[in-house]
C-alpha cells in the first residue's frame, strides 16, 4: 500500500501562489520598448494572473487550450506564464525571430486560439494573420495610445480576479515549446505541470541559479526561448526580484542593471559580447554581477577570463528545449579553492556538471549501442534522461527515444571522471578528417581569442585525401585586420597541428538562427561550391 502524505499535485498555481504569499512585496520591474518603466510585485503577478485566467475562460477557453505569445520579456508576458496554466491552458511562447513559414506552421500546428502580443511585433501579427485561421482573439500587451486593438490590461481589468485555480492531474501540460528546427519543421515540446515544477526546484539550487530572497535577475534569455531557462517559475518559487527590460540593448541593460542592483544575469554568449562591446566603446566598467549564466552556445575563453575577472561567477550551462532546457551546470567544485585561475576558466569552460533529475551518457558516434567510459578522453554522442526531458515530440506518432529510453541529443560530448560534461561538437557539424573527428566548436572558440576575430564558424569541406578538412569562416572586429596566417598561427599552439584549419576565409557576416546561433547549415549552403586546392 501507498505511504501516508498529503496530496499535493504539482501545478504552476503554487508556484505563484507562494510567490504572493511569502514574497508579496518582492518587486518586478519593467523597461518597455517605448523607455517607460513600470513595477509591479508578486503580489501584482498574481492578482493579474487570476484576472487572466478569468478572462481567458470568458472567451470560452477550456483546460488543454493553446495561447500563443510573440512578446519579450516584460512583467505582463510573466502574468500570462501563471495566468494561462492556472486556467488549465497550455501557453506556447513563438519566437519572433522564426521565418514566416516557421511562424505558420508552429501556430497552425498547436492551434492557438489565442496570441497574445507585444506591438513591436504588430507587423508580423497583420502579415500572419490570414495564415493563422486557429487564432481567434488577439491581444496586445502594450498597444500605442490611441490604437484600436485589445489591450491587455484592459482585457483583465474587466475580471475581478476572485478566481480559484483550474485543478487538475500534475501530468498535464502548460506550456509548449517548438525548436527552431534546423533541419525540416520545428518539433513541440510539451512541458508538463509537474516536469516544470521539478525542473524549477533544481533550478534554485546553489549549484543551478542559487537563487534565494536575496537575488535581483535581469534575464536577458527571452521568454519564448526555451522557455528563458524556467527563470520565471525557479524566481517566483526562490521570491526573487526580477529587473525585465522588453529590448535587448546593452545600453539599456547596463543601465538598468546599474540602476536596480541586479545580482544575476543570464544569457547567450552574443548577449555578454555585446555588452563588452558597449562597456569598452564607451569606456565604462561592466556591472559588478555576482553570477552570470551563460548557455546556449558554448561560452569562449575570452568571456569567462573577464567576468571571472570582474569578480562575476560564471555559470556555464548546456541545455535544449527538448530538456526544459538545463542539463548541466557548471559552478565552484570542492577543489575550487585550491586552482589557480587558469585551472578555474579552463574548468569553467566545460559544459558543468548534470544537477540531480538529469543522467547523461555518451554512446559511440558509429556504433549507438557502445555505451563509451567516463574517462575525460572519449568522445560520443550525448544522451539524457529524466523527468524534464522530452519524452514525445507534440502529435508524433512514436517516442524521441533509444530502445532503452534515453534521448539523443544531437550533441557529442566528453564525460570527465569529475562529472563534468564537455561539449565538442554538434553531431552533424563534427568534420571528419581522416577517419578522426575534429572539433569545430573548439577551433571556434579558440580563434574568437585572436584580438582582429570578432566571431568564427568551422565547417569540414571536402577533401579528396582526407574525407573533411576544417575551414574557418572569420568575421573581422570593425576596424581591425588580419591574415588568414596570423589566425593560423594563433591557433597552432592551442589545438592539435592536424586541426589546424586548410584554409581561412575572412565574409562580412556569417549567418545565424532564429535563436542568434552560428547557423552551419545556411553557411554550409552558401558555399556549397567551395573546394579545397
Ligand atoms: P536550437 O539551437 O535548435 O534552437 P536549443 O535552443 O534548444 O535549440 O539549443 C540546444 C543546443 O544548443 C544544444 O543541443 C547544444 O548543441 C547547444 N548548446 C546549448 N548550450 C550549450 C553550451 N553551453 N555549449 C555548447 N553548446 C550548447
Amino acid at each position: 500500500s501507498l505511504g501516508a502524505m498529503q496530496d499535493w499535485t504539482m501545478r504552476i498555481s503554487h508556484v505563484i501562489d507562494h510567490a504572493a504569499r511569502e514574497a508579496p512585496t518582492r518587486e518586478i520591474v519593467t523597461r518597455w520598448a517605448d523607455g517607460n518603466e513600470t513595477r509591479t510585485d508578486w503580489a501584482g503577478i498574481h492578482r493579474d494572473a487570476r484576472r487572466m485566467a478569468q478572462a481567458l475562460q470568458a472567451l470560452g477557453l477550456k483546460p488543454g487550450d493553446k495561447v500563443a505569445s510573440l512578446a519579450m520579456n516584460h512583467a505582463r508576458h510573466l502574468v500570462s506564464w501563471f495566468g494561462v496554466a492556472g486556467m488549465g491552458g497550455v501557453l506556447h511562447t513563438c519566437n519572433p525571430r522564426l521565418f514566416e513559414e516557421q511562424l505558420e506552421y508552429i501556430v497552425g500546428h498547436a492551434e492557438d486560439k489565442v496570441m497574445l502580443y507585444d506591438a513591436a511585433f504588430q507587423p508580423i501579427i497583420d502579415k500572419m494573420r490570414d495564415q493563422w485561421p486557429t487564432v481567434e482573439h488577439y491581444i496586445c500587451f502594450d498597444p500605442p495610445e490611441g490604437s484600436d486593438v485589445t489591450a491587455f490590461e484592459d482585457w483583465i481589468g474587466a475580471q475581478d480576479g476572485e478566481f480559484e485555480w483550474v485543478a487538475g492531474d500534475e501530468r498535464d501540460p502548460c506550456m509548449i515549446c517548438y525548436t527552431s528546427g534546423t533541419t525540416g519543421n520545428p518539433k513541440g515540446v510539451q512541458y508538463e505541470h509537474r516536469s516544470t515544477v521539478l525542473h524549477a526546484l533544481a533550478g534554485l539550487q546553489p549549484s543551478t541559479f542559487n537563487f534565494s530572497a536575496s537575488s535581483v535577475m535581469l534575464p536577458v534569455v527571452p521568454m519564448f526561448h526555451a522557455a528563458s531557462w524556467g527563470l520565471p517559475y525557479a524566481g517566483a518559487m526562490a521570491g526573487i526580484k526580477f529587473v525585465f527590460s522588453a529590448v535587448n540593448d546593452p545600453a539599456v541593460l547596463d543601465e538598468m542593471m546599474k540602476k536596480e542592483g541586479v545580482t544575476d544575469s543570464a544569457g547567450v554568449p552574443t548577449v555578454w559580447l555585446a555588452h563588452f562591446q558597449y562597456c569598452d566603446a564607451n569606456d565604462i566598467e561592466l556591472p559588478k554581477l555576482r553570477a552570470a549564466t551563460i548557455g546556449g552556445s558554448a561560452a569562449p575563453r575570452f568571456m569567462i577570463e573577464r567576468l571571472m575577472k570582474n569578480g562575476t561567477r560564471v555559470q556555464h550551462a548546456w541545455g535544449m528545449t527538448e530538456t526544459s532546457p538545463i542539463g548541466t551546470v557548471g559552478g565552484p567544485t570542492a577543489d575550487w579553492d585550491e586552482m589557480t585561475f587558469e585551472q578555474k576558466v579552463e574548468k569553467t569552460m566545460k559544459q558543468g556538471r548534470p544537477i540531480f533529475g538529469v543522467e547523461l551518457r555518451t554512446v559511440d558516434l558509429d556504433d549507438r549501442t557502445k555505451v563509451l567510459p567516463r574517462d575525460g578522453e572519449a568522445s560520443g554522442a550525448l544522451q539524457i534522461r529524466g523527468p524534464w526531458v522530452v519524452k514525445r515530440y507534440f502529435k508524433a506518432e512514436e517516442d524521441a527515444l533509444t530502445a532503452d529510453g534515453w534521448f539523443d541529443t544531437g550533441d557529442v560530448a566528453i564525460l570527465h571522471p569529475d562529472g563534468t560534461m564537455q561539449i565538442t561538437d554538434r553531431t552533424k557539424d563534427v568534420i571528419k578528417s581522416g577517419g578522426e573527428w575534429i572539433s569545430s566548436v573548439e577551433l571556434e572558440n579558440a580563434a574568437v581569442g585572436h584580438p582582429a576575430v570578432a566571431e568564427a564558424a568551422c565547417v569540414g569541406m571536402f577533401h579528396p585525401k582526407w574525407d573533411e578538412r576544417p575551414v574557418l569562416f572569420v568575421v573581422k572586429k570593425e576596424g581591425r585586420d588580419c591574415t588568414a596566417e596570423d589566425v593560423v598561427n594563433f591557433l597552432s599552439d592551442k589545438v592539435a597541428k592536424w586541426w589546424l584549419p586548410d584554409a581561412v576565409e575572412f565574409v562580412d557576416d556569417i549567418p545565424h538562427t532564429a535563436t542568434g546561433k552560428i547557423s552551419k547549415k545556411d553557411l554550409r549552403d552558401r558555399f556549397s561550391d567551395y573546394t579545397l586546392a
